[in-house]
């Protein structure tokens, strides 16, 4: 008898957490932040909010410089 195999969908699994240099869209600023970050990143000078936490993945809200590894 056979059975179905079921196939299961290979997950590829999310790249992890990096650092990540940001440069803040509002001052100019440059800084580290974690790109998987479960708190609100904000900039040290100007205190505008960089990276912003959502379910896991972080939203990146400034411009990405370089990615850190
Ligand atoms: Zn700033």
């Amino acid at each position: 008898m056979l059975y179905g195999m079921k196939r299961r969908k290979i997950l590829i699994p999310e790249p992890r957490s990096r650092f990540i240099l940001v440069r803040c869209p509002n001052c100019g600023n440059e800084q580290v932040v974690f790109s998987h970050s479960t708190f609100p990143a904000r900039c040290l000078i100007c205190g505008n909010t960089l990276v912003e936490p959502r379910g896991g993945r972080a939203k990146i809200k400034a411009q990405i410089v370089r990615v850190l590894g």
